[in-house]
């Protein structure tokens, strides 16, 4: 169930959280708009209200106690910093070894958790490696996987034949993260049709967010 709130000195009764809302949830009531408690459950957490509220007056708390908003709609001052931006991010290889506050990542998540989804609705999840001890921690769990796996003859090795990856774990190498100093895992509902693309949407928002 989540929670939607306005902030009534801000919100001016424009209307328009009730217009974008998908499954038409709030109402406008003596000029601010409301979610009864019925339509809370129906409520999918997509954040367009507190997205399109123009004064920054909605709110949303979502699942696990996050909040969405407020949010105020940006305006684009310099166009050249957000085209810089978007056409200068690439796949990295190379990281250097500087840790990441876990503070930063929240706050980066933060942002990323904004990011749209084809169903309207929140079903990724978030989970975090923040130092090299737990990267090390992942790489010799997945080494164990892949060595039973190996040894199994499953259909997955039969498929990605993952020997040199083996090898290279074994040689204490990092082949999936390239020695990043944290790393994050982004999981969609395997039931959920959009799933993966939901995913690699989610990431470029997290992306660009960690680039700010
Ligand atoms: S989060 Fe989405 S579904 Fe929920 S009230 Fe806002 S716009 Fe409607
Ligand atoms: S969009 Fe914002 S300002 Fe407009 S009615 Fe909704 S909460 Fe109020």
């Amino acid at each position: 169930m989540s929670t939607f709130s306005c902030n009534e000195d801000l919100c001016s009764g424009c209307g328009t959280c009730v217009f974008v809302c998908p499954k038409h949830l709030l109402t406008l009531e003596d000029r601010h708009p409301v979610m009864s408690e019925e339509n809370a459950d129906k409520c999918t957490e997509c954040g367009q209200c507190v997205a399109f509220c123009p004064e920054g007056a909605a709110e949303q708390e979502i699942s696990e106690g996050k909040t969405l908003g407020p949010s105020l709609a940006y305006d684009i001052k310099n166009k050249a910093i957000i085209d810089g931006a978007l056409k200068s991010r690439r796949s990295y290889r190379t990281f250097a070894k500087r840790p990441v506050s876990p503070a930063l990542i929240e706050e980066i998540l933060e942002v990323a958790n904004w990011a749209p989804s084809g169903r309207n609705a929140r079903f990724l999840r978030w989970i975090v490696l923040p130092t090299p001890a737990k990267i090390r921690e992942f790489n010799q769990t997945a080494l164990n996987w892949l060595v039973n796996e190996a040894s199994e003859d499953s259909a997955f090795i039969k498929h990605y034949n993952p020997q040199s990856m083996i090898e290279l774990l074994k040689n204490g190498k990092d082949p999936f993260f390239c020695g990043a100093p944290a790393a994050i895992f982004l999981v969609g509902d395997k039931n959920q049709r959009w799933g993966e693309i939901d995913c690699a949407i989610a990431a470029t928002y997290f992306n660009l967010a960690a680039e700010a």
